[in-house]
C-alpha cells in the first residue's frame, strides 16, 4: 500500500506565536480525534521563518512531518534572501513543496528551473512535494491531459528511478486552488489516474503503484472524505482548511 498523506501549505500566512498555537492545536486534536483505519502521514509546511520552532513542537515519532513551501535551486552562495535545501534540512525538514501554481505564476518558475530546485532538494535528502495542475482557460480548451503530461515530462521525468522513488505528486487545478470551487471526485480521480499512468510508462508499473498523488485545490472537511476516497487520490495539499487546527484534523482523519 502507497503512503497516505495529508500536507498543510500554510503559504504566506500567521505570525510566529500564531504558527506555534496552530501547532500545539493540531497536535492536541489529533491526539484526541479517533483514527481510522489508514492513519496518513501528516506534514506541516510553515514559512521559513517559522520552521525550526514549529519542528521542534512536532512530537518525535507522530505522525506530523516538517515540510518547506519552496527552496533555492543552489546549495549555497551569494543569494541574498534565498533559502536553501540543506538549510532546510539542517533545521529538521523532509519534505519541499515545488512547482507550486503560485510559484510558477507570480515567481515565473519553469521547468528547467524547477528541475534544478527538484534535484538539490533530492541531494540534501528533501522529498519534494511536485505540483502540477490546468488552469481554467487549459480546461475548458480539452487541454487538460496534454498540459499535465507535459508538466510530468518536462518538470519531473528527468529524475532517476531512485530519485523519482523520493517524490510526491500533487494534483492541484489552478481553478480550484483558493477559489472554493473544488474539482469533483469524478475530475480529480479522472486526472490522478492519468498522472499514475504516465508515471508507469516513464518509469516502471511499481513506481506508480508506490508514488502517493495528492489533491490540492479548496479540499476541506467536507469534501475530503470523498475526495480520498477515489482509488488513485492518495491524500491532500490543503491550503485555507490547513490554517483552522479543526478542519485540517477532520481532513486528516478522513481516510
Ligand atoms: P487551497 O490551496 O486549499 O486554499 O485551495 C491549496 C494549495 O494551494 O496548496
Amino acid at each position: 500500500m502507497r503512503q497516505k498523506i495529508v500536507a498543510g501549505n500554510w503559504k504566506m500566512n500567521l505570525t510566529y506565536p500564531a504558527a506555534l498555537a496552530l501547532t500545539d492545536e493540531i497536535t492536541a486534536l489529533l491526539a484526541e480525534a479517533p483514527a481510522g483505519p489508514a492513519q496518513p502521514l501528516v506534514v506541516v509546511c510553515p514559512p521559513f521563518p517559522f520552521l525550526a520552532g514549529v519542528g521542534e513542537k512536532l512530537p518525535k515519532g507522530g505522525p506530523l512531518h516538517l515540510g518547506a513551501q519552496n527552496c533555492h535551486q543552489k546549495e549555497s552562495g551569494a543569494f541574498t534572501g534565498e533559502v536553501s535545501a540543506p538549510m532546510l534540512a539542517s533545521v529538521g525538514c523532509e519534505y519541499v513543496i515545488l512547482g507550486h501554481s503560485e510559484r510558477r505564476q507570480h515567481f515565473r518558475e519553469d521547468d528547467a528551473l524547477l528541475g534544478q530546485k527538484l534535484k538539490t532538494a533530492l541531494a540534501a535528502g528533501l522529498k519534494p512535494i511536485f505540483c502540477v495542475g490546468e488552469s481554467l482557460e487549459t480546461r475548458e480548451a480539452d487541454d487538460t491531459f496534454a498540459f499535465i503530461a507535459k508538466q510530468l515530462k518536462d518538470g519531473l521525468f528527468h529524475l532517476s528511478n531512485e530519485e523519482f522513488a523520493q517524490v510526491v505528486v500533487a494534483y492541484e487545478p489552478i481553478w480550484a486552488i483558493g477559489t472554493g470551487k473544488t474539482a469533483t471526485s469524478a475530475q480529480a480521480q479522472e486526472v490522478h489516474a492519468f498522472i499514475r499512468e504516465q508515471v508507469a510508462r516513464a518509469y516502471t508499473a511499481d513506481a506508480a503503484a508506490s508514488v502517493s498523488i495528492l489533491y490540492g485545490g479548496s479540499a476541506n472537511a467536507q469534501n475530503a472524505r470523498e475526495l480520498f476516497g477515489q482509488p488513485d487520490v492518495d491524500g491532500g495539499l490543503i491550503g485555507g482548511a490547513s490554517l483552522k487546527a479543526p478542519d485540517f484534523v477532520a481532513i486528516i482523519r478522513s481516510f
